[in-house]
């Protein structure tokens, strides 16, 4: 079972996969907790070259096929043999990210971002995408973290990121759910796990 964790920077992603890790493992599944970009040896490689700032000015295409390429040896690698063996798979980031950050933040097509991460990922879709929704003046608030990642992009690119997001949501309501990521965390992880409770083997 695969579940992607989605949401703009300061979401609060990384509590809520630790929390739902805890409570799945709790169920007595094998649960692998993951993320991108940065979850294998090249992985993190190139997440060093993308976070790095003195890729600030990286071609917005180069970026993309970067992204493109942590994800291929991340569902490769990681992924696809964990759900080979039963695993429940929780990833912080994955193909949405891709279309709501080069996609509809840069000036690149979301419909080809798309298509690049489907050919990545040879088609691997999550059962449940998980969409922490907030404000980005609230993640803002919040993100002590990293601050200058939020800083390094005008504000318009993270309202275009979010929008990015809940259009990906809209299109497909079966498959995703959104939360109100500007609720305290425990109240997040109550939906999020109200609704796995109705969709976990
Ligand atoms: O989620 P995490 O903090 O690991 O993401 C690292 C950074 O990479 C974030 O600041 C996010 O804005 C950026 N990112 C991106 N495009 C993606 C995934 C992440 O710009 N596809």
């Amino acid at each position: 079972f695969f579940i992607a964790l989605e949401g703009g920077d300061g979401a609060g992603k990384s509590t809520q996969a630790e929390a739902l890790a805890e409570w799945i493992r709790g169920k007595g599944h094998e649960v692998v907790l993951t993320r991108e970009p940065g979850a294998t040896p090249v992985g993190k490689r190139l997440r060093s070259i993308l976070l790095d700032v003195s890729s600030a000015g990286l071609s917005h295409r180069a970026e993309a096929l970067l992204y493109a390429a942590d994800r291929a040896e991340h569902v490769d690698t990681v992924v696809r043999p964990a759900l080979e063996r039963g695993a429940v798979v929780i990833s912080d980031r994955y193909i949405d990210s891709s279309v709501a950050y080069q996609g509809a933040g840069r000036d690149l097509s979301p419909t080809e971002i798309a298509r690049i991460s489907r050919w990545a990922t040879d088609g691997l879709v999550p059962h449940l995408t998980v969409l922490l929704d907030v404000e980005p003046e609230t993640a803002r608030e919040r993100f002590t973290e990293a601050p200058d990642r939020l800083e390094s992009e005008p504000a318009e690119f993270h309202a275009r990121v979010r929008s990015g997001f809940l259009t990906l949501a809209a299109a497909d309501p079966g498959r995703y759910l959104v939360v109100d990521a500007g609720q305290e965390p425990e109240a997040v992880t109550t939906v999020v796990r109200h609704r796995l409770d109705m969709m976990l083997p």
